[in-house]
């Protein structure tokens, strides 16, 4: 699977597969009806990828414009975080 970017949080990675509906109803859908218990797997499947850091489903893939823009800019910022007024712990004046 591709790597995506969230949008809202900046987070990258490979996202999990977000499962609609409940597992005891689809149970219990086998148990007394086969076909609405088929249907319901079928639509349950897992095929949204969702954030794994903030559960939101504004994912863009690594590999778009869009993605390398907001990877890009999620780098500079934790680069540059640091170095925001404080001094440099790896500095060698003491
Ligand atoms: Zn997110």
């Amino acid at each position: 699977m591709q790597k995506m970017v969230c949008t809202d949080c900046e987070w990258v990675g490979e996202p999990p597969k977000l499962i609609r509906g409940s597992g005891w109803i689809e149970f219990v859908l086998y148990l007394f009806y086969i076909l609405p218990g088929i249907i319901y797997s079928i639509w349950r499947r897992p095929n949204m990828p969702v954030c794994d850091a903030c559960s939101c489903r504004n994912l863009v893939p690594l590999s778009s414009p869009v993605g390398i823009r907001i990877a890009k800019l999620a780098e500079i910022r934790t680069r540059n975080l640091p170095a925001a007024g404080e001094p440099d712990p790896n500095s060698t004046f003491t």
